[in-house]
Formats: structure tokens, C-alpha cells, sequence
């Protein structure tokens, strides 16, 4: 009890980070929020740090609580009531679209958007703005392996079947992943499954807190993950592992793939990755000898300019085995955004409408039209992926206007300094945000919002499985959930007026989460991403549902592919790839090899984790990873600053020496901006298919840094 003698207050929800979700309670007891494990299938009780501190942003003294405004005469951003900000968005909007057109006027979404507010904010877009531009930062996480997933499959879930299966896969090779430190609790499935006596292989060229813990370790190159899957794939077809009744009988384009992987005999894999022929040879016997096997991929294989070719491998290499849709077998991906995948499923990506639809689909556009009241002529088509869009900012042909909402292109995009004038280019800047991240210190109007305890909702997580956030306490005064000033701004930019209550008609985004979620159903139904049967009600009498869920009355679907694959003739579709370099190759003047990633106490651009004094004491800096042989010939001893050059920038940060780095490879994590931003450094080179950046692999040298 409270020492009022009151109960505490208690909600069941789950975590506001990663997209493994896992289940929490919140407790208030005399104003003071405790974060408890809660048990949810996916993490059985299990919390990160992350997760454990997750409530000491909610009374934060860098807590958003008043709209701020740019002030012309001092530059400087200054507390406004909302009434003024939104008749500054406003009067800015309709300036802007009067005098360059609809398209002039952008919105950036983000991943950590509950399902409810990515579907808002693609209708807002698309029906208030009637823009074309709208795409979101979950481009820069999973797309690549979407893209792959959509092609092969005919559908994109990241996982095609229950967490739960990965405890009970005899082999499972992860590459490019590592949950060690990106989602602790999935750890109890890889112990779970060594338990069982389970062989885990993992692919990457860090030694990190996974690797350590794999049976096999393979460490290549990075860029050439690709070529890995190929000599996978050649080994099994040389050695008899193929399932040849599952190739004829489930899959087409196999022969076009047999005759790409001919030549990628192992040693001339060994040659370009450093993987050696034995390692190779013993991964395609665990993979193609094992009962059951799941490959995954995370954004170590993905964010490359080939991230789609490279997942494309691997789907190859698990299809011509069989798994996909055997039982606890298969290919899937680890999304990273807690919704990284409801988020990319109900219209916040440039080419889509809600449920996986195709905005340049005659018929689809009819369907959500129709559930819109709008006709499907009024609605705009595709617009450009994330980098394009954020790139032509400010630019005489781009939007002179971008609306972001949770997100930080600032330290997130790739080729940052870039992006950031970009954004300095704009006529108007909206961020919307709970905490002032480098990106609203850019904005013209900030608007405060509701954070995850505040407001109820659904998020989508890793496994296609919808679940419920439930608030704990009202957003404190001066904040506003993102519907209700979504909602807000669609009245005044449709009616002329600011206020909600001059409203006389249904409103085309509705404050409430729950009759958003009713028109999502309704939207989604009869798409690829089904939810037309899911209600918050089941939602709540179950852990979640997986879709598509059709009917009400029918069942989810916890695994995907048992009888027949989502595409025109019920097969999944082979494609033939091949390994290319990098977009951009080491030389005499960048001689390094830099790649990026995350560590356990951060979270994304870290805006928010930054923020939370125990993660600050665990992961208080950026730093750069360094081999002693790189560091000996820099004359550089641990700790001591060092510059990383690229031609599009550098970076400084105190060097981290690790002898199980590769000699030729360089690491920094990217949750810091300023003089430590990685993303300064990398390439924005982007996929030709997904439009995913090259985050994970550019040129660099390496000097001494002096500090100043
Ligand atoms: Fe939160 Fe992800 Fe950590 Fe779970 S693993 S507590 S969802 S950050």
C-alpha cells in the first residue's frame, strides 16, 4: 500500500524499447514508478537493463512538458502555448502547399510508433496532407531483409513462426545478429536449445557477447556475408543436403540458383570473407545434417547497399533445405524497433497502405479509400525511401517542410553532417518528441508528447505477434498523445480552426487509440498483414495474437508457410545473387574497413537512454574498437582519443583496444552525437531494392587525436 494507505495503481504492458517486448508491470505508489518482470511468452519474466529503467524517463528533468517555438529575433526555441504552435505548423503548411504544391510538405515516422499511431500518421499524410512524402527511420533497420522476405515469400514477418522455436531448433545460425547485447531475454532460448543439445553457429565479424557464446564462430570480412551463403549453399548441394522433393514441389527458380552458387566452391569463399573451408563445411553439415534448423538475420547482413542480395542468400540457402514452414525450422528475421514490424505494416512506409497493401495497387488504394471516405483517385502514390526523402530536404525539387515523430535523423541517418543541413535547409521543422533530441534542437516547433506509460495502444512485435500497451497515468499537464495532436492538426488544416472542439463531424484522425485500432482492422482486412480479426478483447484474454487473423471467431497464425507460401502459385521463389564489393572499398588513403552497432545499455540514437543515469554509468561514452597491431602502429594506448576519417566526415572517441577485432576493421557504436557520431562517418550508399543505407560496412583511416 501507499503511505495513504491507497493501493497502488498497476498496468500490465511491456517494454517501450526493443521489438522483443517484453512483458513488464508498472507500479505507482506515492508518485514513484517501479518497473517488475512481468511473464510474456517471449521473455518468461526476463527484463534487460534497458527494460529495468525504462520508468525514470517518465518524471525525467529533461521532460517535454510545454510546446516550444523559435524565436525569430534570439533563434532560440522558447515555450508556446499549443494554440500557437499548431497555428504555426499550420499557417506554415498551407504557406508552404499553396506556394509549391502537396508534395512540399513531408512526415518522417519511426519504428517505437505504436500500430495505432503508424496507421494515423500514414492517413494523415496521405488524406490531410495528401503528400506523397511519407517514410520512416525503420528504413534504416529491417527493410532489407522485408524486401528479401516479400520476394521469396510473398509476405514479410520477421519471424514466421514463435520465438519459442528457436529452443528447439537442432541447429541455428545467426548471422549478423547479436541478441547478447541487443535483447538479453532471447538468450534463454539459444541457452535452451544448447540445453537440448542444439548447435548455435554465428556469423560475424566482431567477436560479440553472442559469438562468445556460439559453438562456432565465424568471423569474415565484413561485406561479404553474401559470399558466405553462396559456398553454404554450394557444400549442401555438393554433399546431398538439398531437399530436392521440397524445391519441386514448394519453390520455383531453383536451377538459376544452383548454377550462381556452382561457383562459390568454399575455397574461393575462404579467399574473399577469410571464413575458412572447414568452417564452412562443418556449418552446411550442422544446418543440412540437423531434424531442425533456423537461419536469422539481423542488420549485420542487412545494412549493406546488397542487404536484400545477402538475406536473399540466406532465404536461398534455408529453401533449398526445406525449412520454411517445417516445424520449428525456418528463415526469420530479428527486427530491431520495439514495432518495427505493426510499424511498417500499416502505411508509414513510402510505397505501402495499411495491412502490407501496395499504395501503387488499383486495388488495394480502392479498398483503404474506401474505408477512408475518400476517393482512391484523391490518394498520392508512392514516395521515395528514407534516405532519398530526408535527402532532399530544402533542395529546390524537395520538401520545404518535414513533420518527424519519434525519431532523431540527426544521429541515426547515415552521413549525418549531410542530413543535418538538409534539415537546417527546411522552411519548417516540426519534431515531435518527449525529450529534446538533437534533431528538435533543430525545429522550428517541438511539441511535446505522451510517453509509452501514458497512453494505450498495440505494438507488433518480432514474431507477428500484437500485443497490448496499457497506460498507467495520464500524460502530466501541457503533454498531448501523438493522435490527440494528429487529430488536432487534421481539424485545423481541414476546418480552419485549431481547437478539437469546433469538430462537428467524425474526425479524420480520432484521439482514441482503441477506435484508431477499429479502423485499422477494418483497413487491414483482406491485406497481407490481417487484422481484421484481432481485438483489443482478445488481445487482452490471450498473449497476443499473431496475424493475419481474418476472422473474429477463427484462429491466428503462430507460424506462417505450412501448406503454402502467400504468393500467385502458393511457392516461395528462388533468386539468384551474387557477391559485389562493398559501395565503397578500403585504399592507400582509407585503409580501414568501419563498421557500426549497438551496446547492451544504449538504445538506438539514444536519446532516451542517454538519459538514465544507471545506463549512462554502464555505457557512459562512444568509443572506437581498435586492434593492439592497428593501435601499436598509431602509437595509441587504450583510451586515448582517436579520429576516424571517411571522405564524409570523422568522428573522435576515446580508442577501445580489443585483440578480437579483425586487424582491418574498425567498430563504433552509434547512439552518441556531437564529435562522437558514427553516423558522420558512414556511407549512404542505399540498397537499389529496400533503399537500406550502408551503415554496416565504409572506408577510413585512424589517427591520434589530440584533445582539446
Ligand atoms: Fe526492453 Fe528489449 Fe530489453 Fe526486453 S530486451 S527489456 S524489450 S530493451
Amino acid at each position: 500500500a501507499t503511505a495513504a494507505g491507497r493501493p497502488p495503481i498497476e498496468a500490465a504492458t511491456h517494454c517501450p524499447y526493443c521489438a522483443l517486448q517484453c512483458g513488464m508491470t508498472l507500479r505507482e505508489a506515492d508518485g514513484e514508478v517501479a518497473v517488475l518482470p512481468r511473464w510474456f511468452p517471449t521473455n518468461q519474466g526476463g527484463l534487460c537493463q534497458k527494460g529495468w529503467t525504462a520508468a525514470e524517463l517518465l518524471d525525467h528533468p529533461d521532460r517535454l512538458t510545454t510546446a516550444l517555438l523559435r524565436d525569430p529575433a534570439s533563434g532560440e526555441l522558447r515555450p508556446a502555448s499549443w494554440d500557437a504552435a499548431l497555428d504555426r505548423i499550420v499557417t506554415g503548411i498551407r504557406t508552404i502547399q499553396a506556394s509549391h504544391g502537396r508534395d512540399a510538405v513531408a512526415v518522417f515516422g519511426g519504428g517505437g510508433l505504436t500500430n495505432e499511431k503508424a496507421y494515423a500518421l500514414g492517413k494523415f499524410a496521405r488524406v490531410v496532407l495528401r503528400t506523397r512524402h511519407i517514410d520512416y527511420n525503420g528504413r534504416f533497420c529491417m527493410s532489407s531483409a522485408a524486401a528479401a522476405g516479400m520476394r521469396a515469400f510473398g509476405v514479410d514477418r520477421g519471424l514466421p513462426f514463435p520465438l519459442a522455436d528457436l529452443g528447439t531448433a537442432d541447429t541455428l545460425l545467426l548471422v549478423g545478429a547479436n541478441p547478447a547485447e541487443t535483447m538479453p531475454p532471447l538468450v534463454r532460448w539459444l541457452t535452451e536449445q544448447r540445453r537440448r543439445g542444439g548447435r548455435l553457429i554465428v556469423v560475424d565479424p566482431r567477436v560479440t557477447a553472442t559469438a562468445r557464446q556460439a559453438d562456432l564462430h565465424l568471423q569474415p570480412l565484413p561485406g561479404t556475408d553474401l559470399a558466405v551463403a553462396n559456398a553454404l549453399l554450394h557444400i549442401a548441394l555438393t554433399e546431398g543436403f538439398v531437399d530436392h522433393s521440397y524445391v519441386a514441389g514448394r519453390t520455383t527458380g531453383f536451377d538459376e540458383v544452383r548454377r550462381a552458387v556452382a561457383e562459390w566452391w568454399p575455397a574461393r569463399a575462404e579467399a574473399l570473407s577469410g571464413v575458412s573451408v572447414a568452417d564452412l563445411e562443418t556449418t552446411a553439415r550442422a544446418l543440412g545434417g540437423a531434424g531442425r534448423a533456423i537461419i536469422l538475420t539481423a542488420r549485420g547482413a542487412e545494412q549493406h547497399a546488397k542487404g536484400v542480395d545477402t538475406v536473399t542468400g540466406y532465404v536461398n540457402l534455408a529453401l533449398a533445405l526445406g525449412l520454411p514452414g517445417r516445424p520449428g525450422s525456418g528463415y526469420g528475421c530479428l527486427t530491431g524497433q520495439g514495432n518495427g514490424q505493426g510499424g511498417r505494416e500499416h502505411g508509414q512506409k513510402a510505397d505501402q497502405l495499411p495491412g502490407y497493401r501496395r499504395i501503387d495497387n488499383p486495388a488495394d488504394r480502392e479498398h483503404v479509400a474506401t474505408v477512408w471516405g475518400v476517393p482512391a483517385d484523391d490518394l498520392p502514390g508512392p514516395g521515395v525511401p528514407a534516405y532519398r526523402l530526408l535527402d532532399s530536404l530544402g533542395t529546390p525539387d524537395g520538401p520545404k517542410a518535414l513533420l518527424v515523430f519519434g525519431s532523431n535523423p540527426v544521429v541515426s541517418a547515415p552521413r549525418a553532417a549531410r542530413i543535418e543541413g538538409r534539415l537546417r535547409d527546411l522552411d519548417l521543422l516540426v519534431v515531435v518528441d518527449f525529450l529534446r533530441s538533437e534533431t528538435a534542437a533543430l525545429a522550428d516547433v517541438v511539441l511535446p508528447t505522451a510517453q509509452w506509460a501514458e497512453e494505450d495502444g498495440t505494438m507488433t512485435n518480432l514474431e507477428g505477434r500484437v500485443l497490448r500497451r496499457r497506460a498507467l497515468r495520464e500524460p502530466p499537464p501541457g503533454v498531448r498523445t501523438d493522435l490527440e495532436l494528429l487529430a488536432a492538426l487534421a481539424t485545423a488544416l481541414e476546418q480552419g480552426a485549431v481547437s478539437p472542439s469546433t469538430v462537428d463531424r467524425k474526425p479524420t484522425i480520432p484521439p482514441e487509440p482503441q477506435v484508431v485500432f477499429e479502423e485499422l482492422r477494418a483497413a487491414s482486412a483482406g491485406g497481407l498483414a490481417d487484422y481484421a480479426g484481432i481485438s483489443w478483447e482478445r488481445i487482452d484474454a490471450r498473449a497476443g495474437a499473431f496475424w493475419p487473423c481474418p476472422d473474429s471467431d477463427g484462429p491466428d497464425t503462430p507460424r506462417l508457410f505450412a501448406d503454402r507460401f502467400p504468393t500467385p502459385d502458393g511457392r516461395a521463389r528462388f533468386h539468384a545473387v551474387q557477391h559485389r564489393p562493398a559501395a565503397e572499398e578500403v585504399c592507400a588513403a582509407y585503409p580501414l574497413h568501419f563498421t557500426t552497432g549497438r551496446v547492451l545499455a544504449q538504445y538506438q540514437s539514444g536519446t532516451q537512454t542517454r538519459r538514465v543515469p544507471a545506463l549512462r554509468q554502464a555505457a557512459p561514452a562512444a568509443f572506437v574498437e581498435l586492434h593492439p597491431d592497428v593501435a601499436d602502429r598509431l602509437g595509441v594506448v587504450d583510451g586515448e582519443l582517436v579520429r576516424v576519417l571517411s571522405r564524409r566526415g570523422e568522428l573522435v572517441a576515446p580508442a577501445r583496444l580489443s585483440p578480437t577485432i579483425r586487424p582491418d576493421t574498425v567498430f563504433a557504436p552509434f547512439h552518441w552525437g556531437g564529435a562522437a557520431r558514427a553516423n558522420t562517418v558512414t556511407n549512404d550508399a542505399v540498397d537499389p531494392i529496400s533503399g537500406m543505407p550502408e551503415f554496416k560496412i565504409c572506408a577510413v583511416r585512424v589517427e591520434k587525436a589530440v584533445a582539446t
